[in-house]
């Protein structure tokens, strides 16, 4: 097999499985202070505006060098004063406590409000801890990408909005594949990055923003690097410069991957498909013995969570080999109190793929 076929299709929560088209477009170097360069950064900052808050000018964006966490880290040490303000984490798995680990490593005067890896966010409880003390900002995770749970951010939103607080969403893993409304929802700073829900390969995060939120941060970076500030102010006023160097083919293929996502249908068709696939992959895997660690109301279409069997015999990363064997790749689990696994329903991935995993989970269940 040459070595540019995937000889398995990636069932993870990013990177994931591309087109073939979004790697083609990999093939051509690009020079980065360049306008032909500049305007393909260009062109994705208004597309992620798009998708995120329609034509509201009200909204930029900014690219940022890294993975996911890189952004998140650039937004959390960038958008609180230096001597005042008081952040409010939500956390109900390992992504939400890892907003917790950057802001205290950034020695940010914080709060966490954490239900555990299976408890769902109760906008009760947050409410009670607003009135109890002065908050400014407030930081939570879209879908929770450790159990698949989907978070209320939209309530969140409401009640951010009642207490005029900067809200902070890491859309991570639902942006592009799930629709999300910011002006609607109240959301001031939004983070992806570009080997999820876009389908693009991994290298580059991004933040949507309301320009006035992005405006009044000037100078509060705890990090030069990760200046959120400044990153956008040079891409804003320099027509999609970069500050430092830029992952230049990893942009390209994220421009072909936005064009794509925009032939599918847009985010409304993206999400159906996830939907359908995901909903496809629990009545298959449920057919064949699993179960799900989560009640269906709270499952994201993104990735889900299956218990792994109770048998003596049975062991992850011997499934694995068998699934993988067979063409798929799955995911550990990462909840902490039980023993599960993950898969996701994201990137190129069909219905028909779905129908072969279930065919092929069911022939490398080696211990039934
Ligand atoms: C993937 C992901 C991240 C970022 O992870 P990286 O490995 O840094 O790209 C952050 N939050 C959520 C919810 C995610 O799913």
């Amino acid at each position: 097999m040459p070595e540019s076929e995937n000889p398995y299709l990636l069932l993870t929560p990013g990177p994931l499985s591309t087109s073939r088209t979004v790697k083609d477009v990999m093939l051509r170097d690009w020079c980065t202070w360049d306008d032909d360069y500049n305007q393909i950064v260009q062109q994705i900052r208004s597309a992620i505006v798009n998708l995120a808050a329609g034509s509201s000018a009200e909204y930029t964006s900014v690219l940022m060098q890294g993975s996911g966490t890189f952004s998140v880290e650039s937004v959390i040490g960038s958008v609180m004063p230096k001597d005042s303000g008081k952040l409010l984490v939500l956390a109900n798995g390992a992504y939400g406590k890892r907003l917790a680990t950057i802001s205290s490593m950034l020695h940010l005067n914080h709060l966490v409000l954490d239900w555990g890896d299976t408890g769902e966010v109760i906008p009760e409880d947050v409410e009670r801890i607003l009135e109890s003390d002065s908050f400014t900002h407030l930081v939570m995770v879209h879908c929770e990408t450790t159990t698949g749970m989907l978070n209320p951010i939209e309530q969140i939103g409401e009640i951010a909005q009642k207490y005029a607080l900067c809200f902070i969403v890491d859309a991570m893993s639902s942006f592009g594949g799930i629709p999300i409304d910011m002006e609607q929802w109240g959301i001031d700073f939004l983070i992806s990055s570009a080997n999820k829900c876009i389908q693009g390969v991994p290298g580059f995060g991004f933040v949507v923003a309301k320009r006035e939120s992005m405006e009044n941060i000037k100078g509060f970076a705890r990090s030069h690097s990760l200046d959120l500030h400044d990153q956008w102010k040079t891409m804003e006023t320099a027509n999609g410069k970069w500050r430092f160097t830029s992952p230049t083919h990893v942009v390209r293929a994220f421009r072909q991957a936005l064009l794509e996502l925009d032939e599918e249908g847009g985010i409304e068709n993206r999400h159906q498909r996830y939907t359908q696939n995901q909903k496809q992959l629990v009545a298959g895997f449920r057919k064949i013995g699993f179960q799900t660690l989560l009640d269906d109301r709270l499952h994201s279409p993104i990735i889900t969570t299956f218990l792994s069997p109770d048998h003596p015999e049975y062991d992850f990363k011997k499934f694995y080999n068998h699934l993988k064997a067979r063409g798929f790749v799955i995911y550990p689990g990462k909840v902490t109190e039980y023993n599960c696994f993950r898969v996701g329903n994201i990137g190129e991935v069909y219905s028909t793929d779905i129908d072969k995993l279930v065919e092929a989970a069911s022939a490398s269940m080696y211990w039934v």
